[in-house]
């Protein structure tokens, strides 16, 4: 059998390395994309590797449409797309500045057009593909201090939506996950105490529990879902 390639943008860390390690473990090749922490992202090639797995690095910026173009078409076939790498600039609208909305809409929403464009071409002449992009409960439900966030994620939702309407013919799926509270580097500042109450799982999640049904929407089986969102939140309400 032919070894899928995956590429999953934002693996140097969080969800997106684990994103990496649960597809490698299940005989994907992982394009580990990255901004900038070169260390890290070695770190989770040599996870990759220790699963029994193979990986490369793959570093581009997402907010980049040239540069995700470029790195895409270096590879003649990627079989499964992970867009997962996303930033939180949080303040009350009144005291947002521009920077904060543009950085969060460029990084969160429009990385999914640089990326997800050439990709999906490739995908579609092929005639197998897997896209599952990660939103967030805060997209679902809005969260004070995050209008920006908010409106980035809700937009993956509605791009994702409508992109699976365009490629379901072509045996491509577009799925998203919209995690909850999620232990990373991203929610480590994060007043436990202010945010279990909203958990009725009284925890927050893991980034393995994300990557288990990353690799679900992935597989063979998940053929005829798409257009979904898939909560992964502990039952936090939506
Ligand atoms: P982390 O902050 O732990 O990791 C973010 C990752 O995104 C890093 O690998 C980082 O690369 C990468 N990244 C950031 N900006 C860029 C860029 N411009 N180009 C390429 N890569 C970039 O985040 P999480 O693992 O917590 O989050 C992953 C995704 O899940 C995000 O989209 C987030 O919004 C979403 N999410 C997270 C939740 C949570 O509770 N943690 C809940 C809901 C959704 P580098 O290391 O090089 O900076």
């Amino acid at each position: 059998m032919v070894k899928k390639i995956a590429l999953v943008t934002g693996a140097s860390r969080g969800i997106g390395r684990a994103c990496a390690v649960a597809l490698a473990q299940n005989g994907c090749h992982v394009l580990i994309n990255f901004r900038s922490r070169q260390t890290d992202a070695a770190t989770t090639l040599a996870l990759v590797e220790q699963a029994g797995g193979s990986g490369e690095l793959c570093p581009f910026d997402v907010t980049d449409a040239a540069a995700c173009s470029a790195a895409v078409s270096r590879h003649p076939r990627i079989d499964i797309l992970i867009n997962n790498a996303g930033i939180r600039q949080d303040a009350l609208l009144v005291f947002m500045k521009q920077e904060q909305w543009s950085e969060v809409i460029a990084t969160n929403l429009s990385s999914f057009y640089n990326v997800t464009q050439p990709v999906v071409k490739q995908m579609a002449m092929n005639r197998w593909g897997r896209v599952v992009t990660i939103a967030s409960t805060a997209g679902q439900t809005g969260m004070p201090g995050q209008v920006n966030y908010a409106a980035a994620k809700a937009g993956l939702i509605g791009a994702s939506k409508a992109l699976a309407k365009e490629v379901a013919k072509r045996g491509v799926t577009v799925n998203v996950l919209a995690p909850g509270f999620i232990e990373t580097e991203m929610t480590g500042a994060i007043p436990r105490e202010q945010v279990l109450p909203m958990i009725p799982a009284g925890r927050f999640g893991q980034p393995d529990e994300v990557a288990a049904a990353a690799v679900f929407l992935c597989s063979e089986s998940a053929a005829y879902i798409t257009g979904a969102v898939l909560n992964v939140n502990g039952g936090t309400y939506t």
